[in-house]
């Protein structure tokens, strides 16, 4: 294997849990090495890190996958991916994230399971590089009906990566029935967001029990529904879908009748403008957007995007009403989600915070990984003055 030297910061936040090693940190690398190639980490001082891959295109150049001397072989993401799922053992059946990048030691590589169906995600050159590896591993591991490759990520493009889909095993054209808890939802395995569903707000969805009996919801940015179907699900007398996606919403409304729900309005719309021409005012609300932070250059304009999302909620909401609102920036720090919540309602209401959210534990948060805490969410009570 060849052998890459990095700086004492580098070093550092190695030892102390991180599994990056960014470009101005790397001091010595081969000669015309290939991107996603597997290397030694070592210390200034001859200290070996570990073993990783390399991308020398990319800002991160360096991410960890052991800290000792191992081969990168099938055996090992066979490991990997059972010691992920030992993690899940229990808690999560069916359908689930299986592996979840860094905080599944397995940096840049995603497999979400629906059901007998495998997504897998190769957001690196790395993690592209060892793809027959990988899909041996999973095969061996989790013997799937169908395989699809998601490599349609805008992250890969960071890596000089290309943009494909790719199904090389099974069938999953017609898409695939998850079972998530109580309901069922249809996947769309090949064309979906993502790999095709938001498993990380699985535990959040489940929340609405104790809201959403007999209220009038609103679920924005609704994708397939999952937050709307749960509140139909746990009594909601009514729930409005919103969502910019004609495709999304079919696939909605399909999903109401698949659980035998009724009480959905469906809304193909922008969330803004919707919000902007309502004249509606509803019990509960839920804002779940795309991020609109992807970089730190962002942060501003997206903070501003919620305070705005919030302030034209807060209009649509009634007295007494309850919010749940969601970043899924890691850029977006806790406490300043709830600042931009607090200011938005300035002088209009008065904001009780019932509960912090946070992601699935199938998407783990590596406390050493700062990065790999993502979604931020709250419930308020919003009382009008
Ligand atoms: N709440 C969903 C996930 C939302 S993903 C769930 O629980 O599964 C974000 C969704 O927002 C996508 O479906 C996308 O089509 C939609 N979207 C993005 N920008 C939008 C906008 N300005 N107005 C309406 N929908 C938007």
């Amino acid at each position: 294997m060849e052998r890459v030297v990095v700086g004492r910061d580098a070093e550092n936040s190695i030892v102390s849990g991180h599994l990056w090693v960014f470009s101005n940190e790397v001091l010595e690398k081969p000669a015309g090495v290939a991107p996603g190639e597997s290397v030694e980490i070592y210390g200034q001082k001859g200290r070996l890190l570990g073993v990783g891959y390399i991308n020398p295109r990319s800002l991160i150049s360096v991410r960890l996958l052991a800290r000792e001397r191992i081969s990168i072989d099938p055996q090992f993401f066979e490991r990997r991916i059972r010691d992920a799922l030992r993690l899940r053992e229990g808690r999560f059946e069916g359908s689930f994230r299986a592996v979840n990048t860094e905080s599944d030691f397995l940096p840049g590589l995603v497999i979400d399971k629906y059901e007998e169906c495998v997504a897998l995600q190769f957001l690196t050159a790395g993690m592209e590089r060892q793809r027959e590896a990988i899909v041996e591993a999973v095969e061996r591991v989790l013997s799937p009906g169908a395989i699809v490759l998601r490599n349609d990520s805008p992250a890969r493009e960071e890596e000089g990566l290309p943009q494909y889909r790719e199904t090389i095993k099974g069938s999953v054209a017609d898409g695939v029935i998850i079972r998530v808890g109580p309901l069922k939802f249809r996947v769309d395995v090949l064309e979906g967001h993502k790999t095709g569903f938001y498993f990380d707000q699985r535990e959040n969805r489940l929340l609405l029990e104790g809201y959403a009996r007999g209220a009038s919801v609103l679920d924005c940015f609704s994708y397939t529904g999952a937050f709307g179907l749960y509140a139909l699900y746990f009594g909601a007398r009514s729930v409005t879908f919103v969502d910019s996606s004609a495709r999304s919403m079919d696939v909605c409304r399909e999903n109401m009748k698949l659980n035998g729900l009724s009480g959905g309005e469906f809304v193909k719309s922008d969330v803004f403008d919707f919000l902007r021409s309502s004249e509606e005012a509803y019990d509960l609300m839920i804002l779940d957007p795309p991020s609109f932070i992807k970089t730190k250059k962002k942060i501003k304009e997206g903070e501003k995007g919620h305070i705005d999302l919030h302030k034209k909620a807060l209009r649509r909401l009634a007295d007494d009403g309850l919010l749940f609102t969601f970043s899924c920036s890691h850029h977006m720090r806790r406490q300043r989600f709830r600042d931009l919540a607090r200011v938005a309602a300035y002088g209009a209401a008065d904001i009780y915070l019932l509960r912090e959210l946070s992601q699935a534990a199938d998407h783990p948060v590596l406390l050493t990984i700062p990065e790999t805490e993502y979604l931020k969410g709250l419930i308020l009570r919003v009382r009008k003055r």
